[in-house]
Order: C-alpha cells, then structure tokens, then sequence
C-alpha cells in the first residue's frame, strides 16, 4: 500500500482550520475590495466619452486603452496657446485611480477644458479599434463633420440660470459653436411686471453636440448650463408611442406585424362610481 496521508494533529488540525478560516475571511475580505474596486473601475454613469465614442457597454469592450485619442487631443495645433506659444491642458484624458472613470479610458471633462469641435477631429481616426467610430462624424461627401459629434446634450437649470431672473446674459449662447443651431435666446414676456422681457438660452436636442463650451463660459458660481451624456439627461418615451404630426414617426408603424393588436383583457362593465361603493382596493 502506498504512503498513508497523514492525518494532521489536533494542534496542527486547529491551526489548520485558523488559517483556512483566515483565509475565507481573507478571501470575502478581497471579495469586497473588490466588489467595490469593480463598481468604481466601472465608473461613473455621467461620465463624457471622446467625439464619435460609441454607446458606452460596446465603447468599453472595444477602447484598448492606447491613449492615442488623447494624445492627438493634446498635440493638435490648435492647442498651442497664440500669445504664450504654450501648449494648453488636453480635452481628453486618461482616467487614473480615483478619476470615477473606468480606469485607462478616455474622457473629458467640460467644465475644465471643453471640447473645441477641431475642424479635422484629430482624435478620431487615430482610433486603431473602432471605439471612436469614424462614420458616425463623417458626411455625405466624406468629409469629417464636427457638428454630427454627438458626446452629450447641454441642461439649462432654469432655477440658476440668471436669464430666467430677467438679468441680461447671453454668455452661454455666444460661447456656442453652433450659436443659432444648437442653442438660441428665447425672448418671454415678464407678464409679473408687464415691461421687462426675458431672454431665455434654449437648447436644441438634435444639433447640439455636447461640447461643453457653454458650460465654461456660464456666469453663475456652478455652471446653470451642463453637459451630461444623452442617455442621463433624456427620457425615452418607449417605441409603442407615435409622434402623430410627424409623417415619418408615423411610417414606423406601417409595416408592424402588431399594429392591429387590442387589449385582451375583458373590460369590465362596471361604472367608476361602483368602485367607489365597493368595500375592495385594488
Ligand atoms: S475634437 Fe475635441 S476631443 Fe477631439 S481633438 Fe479636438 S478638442 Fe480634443
Ligand atoms: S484611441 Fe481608441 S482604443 Fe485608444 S484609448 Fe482612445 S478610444 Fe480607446
Ligand atoms: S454643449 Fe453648449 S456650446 Fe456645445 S453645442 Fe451644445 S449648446 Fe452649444
């Protein structure tokens, strides 16, 4: 018969049961670090991607983390500051520990140094994954298009926002690069003092491209005009609801299989005022 295994000692099984216990302790302990590591390497749901990124889920599985988008960010020529010859802080950056930002991609963020919409969209084709997608900035005649960029949507909070108070400030709508197509004043009538107007910054979901611009330039102590991305500042209101004054919208549910279905739930025949008299809750 071989070797019999030795079976360990009382002293030596306790010890061995310690350290197996220690080691499980260890382990959920490392479980935790890590769940938490995880959530915050998974970063933050406000964070702003590059131009042309694609949906976030499908950016984070194909960004290789190369850093090349933000190194074309910072060498672009238009980074080199006129009067000091110095060249200034990227719009992109990598994200570092602590950044809130899945760790070694790329963001920016626009109230420290916006986006400038460069003409040539360096950092785009530099993209040796498709992370950063090039058709999604390129127009009918092959040309890259600043204005299709799409990194997030301008929010006015109207409660800070010192035009709403009827305090003349346009400076929002004149950092715009896009002024006139992605933001415009609105002139209201103060109907509370019947001669005063208001001249109200209002942005244009489909045209403007999140650049941020408007962010760094706003007047108030904490920006009253922000970036976030598409998806936290929009609602979504569900495919089965059509925009009937919009023919297009409307073509979306020609051709459904479904468009005939009703409710296959019997109605009931009771009136509203039965429920009421009715001892049931539902
Ligand atoms: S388009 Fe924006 S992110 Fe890209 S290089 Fe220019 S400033 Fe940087
Ligand atoms: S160039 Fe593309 S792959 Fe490289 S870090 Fe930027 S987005 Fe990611
Ligand atoms: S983020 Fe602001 S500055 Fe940039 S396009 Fe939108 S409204 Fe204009």
């Amino acid at each position: 018969m071989g070797d019999k295994v030795k079976k360990p000692k009382i002293s030596e099984r306790r010890k061995f049961f310690t350290l197996l216990a220690q080691n499980a302790g260890l382990g959920m302990m490392g479980g935790l670090v890590w769940t938490g590591y995880a959530s915050k390497a998974k970063g933050s749901s406000l964070t702003l991607r590059p131009p042309a990124a694609l949906p976030e889920d499908d950016f984070l599985s194909t960004c290789i983390k190369c850093g090349l988008c933000a190194e074309a960010c910072y060498n672009r020529d238009s980074n080199i500051d006129k009067e000091t010859g110095l060249q200034r802080p990227a719009t992109l950056k990598m994200a570092k520990a602590g950044d809130d930002v899945t760790i070694g991609t790329p963001f920016f963020i626009a109230r420290d140094v916006a986006c400038y919409m460069c003409e040539d969209i360096p950092c785009v084709p530099v993209c040796p994954t498709g992370a950063l997608d090039l058709a999604s900035v390129t127009n009918k005649n092959n040309e890259l298009d600043p204005t299709m960029m799409d990194m997030g949507i301008a929010v006015v909070d109207r409660n800070s926002c010192i035009a709403f108070w009827g305090i003349q400030c346009d400076a929002c709508y004149r950092a715009c690069p896009l002024l006139d197509v992605a933001i415009s004043l609105e002139y209201t009538r103060n109907e509370r003092t019947g001669k005063h107007a208001f001249l109200e910054p209002v942005v244009h979901m489909d045209a403007c491209t999140g650049c941020g611009l408007c962010e760094i330039a706003c007047v108030t102590e904490k920006p009253a005009i922000f970036v976030q991305p598409r998806e936290v500042a929009l609602g979504r209101p569900g495919d089965h609801y059509v925009k009937g004054w919009d023919k297009k919208d409307q073509e979306r549910i020609k051709n459904r299989a479904d468009k005939d279905v009703t409710t296959r739930t019997k109605r009931s025949e009771k009136e509203a005022a039965d429920y009421l008299n009715m001892d049931v809750e539902y």
